[in-house]
């Protein structure tokens, strides 16, 4: 869980409880090695803010982050360390997070001295700089060492920032919208070597989309973020081909075929294509979110407890690991919300 508190306003001293902004509410999920968990969400859902939680950048206002089972709660401790090492975030804009002032060589050997992984000889460097760059598919070597960033494409210094990150040896990697500012034309390839990397190097990576229909061509799992909350998740192709709650529903009718990641198309996502050109409103403020059901002021199934009471994760059909927080999953609501019932 992540509250941020909101900026400080003359009404906020004559109120009791200051505004929060309810950014991530009991979040919790599992990743594993060997495999892709995509995160879907609008942005504002709070997709982001997960990825800083994981990458211990935004202490958390509550719960817990472990790795192999070993908690992070203490911040600085000797788990802590390790699992910050092991855990490495990929951020959307390859050009703003390596510095232009310093060339390829720079941003690598820093990374692999920061985890230990630099060797100790200039051939063991070199060595470890040459793999690096042969891992994300740019060679030869010696031809991208010496470049600033602003002498490559965007596609070639997303591959940089993997590098980077993959210089501390890591586990997990969490790719924030990875390819969601790069052209079309190259977010395949990119995702392709994030699929290559997680079975080379078994990693456990965390893909972090607004585009489900990628979701379901490059994630394992899927999982569905609304407003802050986890609404659904299961394997890609159940949560994609069948989705269950009606917020997924939303997302799959509107995501265009999945081609268009390959191919031409603007690439416009959920944020375009849902709800606001549909006439199905807007993502709630997490200032005040709607109580119950984040998502029941949007949604044509509304009943009577949804307005209420936060659903639980529930079960559906008979896909193994398919949920959803979702009321009309649970028979008892939906009987008591029929016409007729006397049920409030
Ligand atoms: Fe709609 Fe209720 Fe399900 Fe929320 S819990 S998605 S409001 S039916
Ligand atoms: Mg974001």
């Amino acid at each position: 869980t992540k509250h941020f508190p909101v900026r400080k306003r003359l009404r906020d001293l004559f109120s009791r409880t200051p505004a929060v902004v309810h950014a991530v509410d009991d979040v919790s999920f599992a990743l594993h090695r060997g495999r892709v968990t995509a995160l879907v969400g609008e942005s504002g859902s709070g997709k982001s803010t997960v990825a800083r939680l994981l990458a211990q950048i935004y202490p958390r206002t509550a719960g817990d982050i472990r790795l192999h089972g070993t908690s992070t709660r203490v911040r600085g401790g000797r788990p802590f360390r390790s699992y910050v090492r092991r855990v490495q975030l990929i951020l959307q804009d390859p050009f703003a997070s390596l510095n232009p002032v310093h060339t390829v060589r720079y941003h690598l050997t820093r990374s692999l001295r920061i985890h230990g992984n630099a060797g100790r000889s200039a051939e063991d460097l070199d060595k470890a700089l040459a793999n690096l760059l042969t891992r994300v598919s740019l060679a030869p070597p010696e031809r991208y060492l010496d470049a600033f960033p602003h002498e490559l494409s965007g596609g070639q210094r997303q591959r940089v920032a993997i590098a980077r990150a993959l210089g501390a040896d890591p586990e997990v990697l969490l790719a924030d919208e990875p390819v969601s500012m790069l052209d079309v034309s190259i977010r395949l390839g990119v995702l392709n070597l994030l699929q290559d990397l997680k079975e080379r190097l078994n990693l456990a990576i965390l893909y972090i989309t607004h585009d489900i229909a990628s979701a379901r061509y490059f994630a394992d799992e899927t999982i569905v973020m609304y407003a802050g909350r986890l609404v659904e998740g299961g394997d890609s192709e159940t949560v994609t081909q069948n989705p269950a709650h009606p917020y997924t529903r939303l997302l799959t009718e509107s995501a265009p075929d999945p081609e268009r990641i390959t191919g031409d198309g603007a690439g416009a996502g959920i944020d375009e294509a849902a709800g606001k050109d549909r006439g199905q409103g807007e993502p709630p403020s997490l200032i005040s979110p709607p109580a119950g059901c984040r998502f029941h002021p949007r949604c044509p199934h509304a009943m009577r407890r949804c307005t209420a009471d936060v659903p639980p994760r529930l079960t559906v059909g008979d896909r193994p690991g398919h949920w959803t927080a979702c009321w009309l999953y649970d028979p008892a609501t939906v009987a008591a919300d029929a016409p007729g019932s006397a049920a409030p």
